[in-house]
């Protein structure tokens, strides 16, 4: 096990080296603000900057250190698909529908791209193209049925890739073939929040780390917040906590469900090597319900995956047998090299496997990204606060009159590891078939 791991090993996002957590900052708590924001992520931060930057004052609060959250520790990649595929949202709910829900996601996209480049941040966000690598070939003619979909109602590029061309794209022969959406993109998760939160506190933003929001009250005014180091008032709050939403929020968790999502990063490889594994620096993921995945890292020449989603495992070095067991399998050129970083994050899924923008009982959120939240989460920020200000912005097809919840669920998933065994027995049943 321990020939496993580098001698530099460490159990903390890979993006921390390059982006450190910053110390509690804050100061003395006003009493009171126009906006209060729960959460430090790109939700609550691109929330707080748009609001800041339109003259009001804003307080964030965050539990953890600020960044503490999913923000600093997702793969990076940044893309327009959702659980729920286009087909299937199309043929549940027609083709008016299916088609804002996808054209929703695609600005959340380009505006990401477009806010990282107005803002000059340096977070090394590529159009690299993803692989979708299909683990059956029931999947690839499910890929191939659903992107020629998309490009018939919505104009998206893409090109299947034949089993026998896999190796153009990923050194591996595990996969049935696969699809290139040659437009998508990744970023440097860590260094993209690190980037937002600075523009945040020079437009005035005040963050509070290590300051958890107890509870908030409505009054005549607008709202009471309750923290851990004392309460004041604001005019508007917005909860941005997604995947920690936390059980003194009960409408939120309610409609939330927290899973962990692991990774790791190797060690540095030898720069042909990992040439070799992904010759065009795609982004790859897998077709499974129980996902792969797989990027270059940016900044170094390592390779950085993830995958065993919700498998209930807290021991990093259990977690890290897990994950390279998962890395050899599809990639056996590196069944012999180490890691040096393995973490983990929360995510939040929904009920209607869709994120969902919206206001109850006045107060603002947007959450439920099922692993989208990197341009969803930034989306849904700046919706959020244009609404505040009372700015004109379309109608977003996220923001359903219900955000769905199951009687008696309170927030705890008790429900998941059956499902993600189910779903990691779908996957391969699928795959025998094949
Ligand atoms: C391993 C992993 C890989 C992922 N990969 C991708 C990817 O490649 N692409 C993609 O688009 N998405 C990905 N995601 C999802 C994405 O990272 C999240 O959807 C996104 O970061 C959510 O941002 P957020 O601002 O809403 O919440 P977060 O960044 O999670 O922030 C929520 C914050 O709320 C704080 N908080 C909670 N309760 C309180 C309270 N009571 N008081 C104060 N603060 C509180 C928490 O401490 C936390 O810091 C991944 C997630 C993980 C974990």
């Amino acid at each position: 096990m321990k020939d496993l791991l580098t001698t530099d090993f460490r159990n903390a996002p890979y993006w921390w080296d390059a982006a450190p957590l910053a110390e509690s900052a804050g100061g003395t708590l006003a009493p009171s603000y126009d906006a209060v924001v729960v959460g430090s992520g790109y939700t609550g931060l691109r929330a707080a900057l748009t609001l800041a930057r339109a003259g009001r004052s804003v307080a964030v609060f965050d539990k953890e250190r600020p960044a503490y959250g999913a923000s600093r520790r997702n793969a990076g990649f940044l893309g327009r698909t959702l659980k729920k595929s286009y087909v299937a949202l199309k043929a549940a709910k027609g083709v008016d529908y299916a088609s804002a829900v996808y054209r929703d996601l695609s600005m959340a996209y380009e505006s990401t791209l477009a806010f990282i480049e107005e803002e000059g941040i340096a977070c090394h966000a590529v159009r690299c193209g993803r692989l979708v690598a299909a683990t059956s070939a029931a999947h690839y003619a499910g890929l191939e049925r659903e992107l020629a979909g998309m490009k018939a109602d919505l104009g998206l590029p893409y090109a299947m890739l034949p089993r026998t061309r896999m190796r153009e794209e990923m050194a591996t022969d595990l996969y049935q073939g696969g699809a290139i959406i040659p437009d998508l993109g990744s970023l440097h998760p860590g260094l993209y929040h690190r980037g937002l939160m600075e523009r945040a506190l020079s437009a005035g933003v005040t963050i509070f780390g290590n300051c958890e929001v107890t509870a908030i009250a409505q009054t005549n005014e607008g709202f009471r917040v309750t923290t851990t180091t004392g309460e004041t008032r604001a005019r508007d709050v917005v909860v941005a906590t997604n995947g920690y939403t936390p059980r003194s929020l009960p409408w939120h968790a309610r409609r939330v469900i927290p899973f962990v999502g692991y990774m790791a990063a190797t060690e540095p490889l030898p720069p042909e090597l990992l040439q070799k594994q992904l010759p065009h620096r795609r982004t790859v993921i897998d077709s499974n319900l129980d996902i792969d995945f797989f990027r270059p890292a940016p900044d170094s020449p390592r390779l950085l995956f993830g995958g065993a989603t919700a498998n209930g495992l807290e021991d990093p070095a259990a977690i890290a047998a897990l994950l390279h067991r998962r890395l050899a399998r599809p990639l056996p050129d590196l069944a012999d090299v180490k890691l040096s970083h393995v973490w983990t994050g929360q995510c939040a899924g929904t009920f209607d496997m869709m994120p969902h923008i919206g206001c109850h009982d006045g107060i603002w959120y947007g959450m439920g990204y099922n692993f989208a939240g990197v341009p969803m989460g930034s989306f849904f920020g700046l919706k959020i606060a244009q609404k505040i200000l009372g700015l004109p912005t379309e109608a977003s097809a996220f923001e359903s009159a219900t955000f769905p919840t199951l009687p008696f669920y309170r927030g705890n998933p008790w429900f998941l590891p059956i499902a993600m065994r189910y779903f990691a027995w779908k996957d391969a049943r699928l795959a025998r078939s094949a």
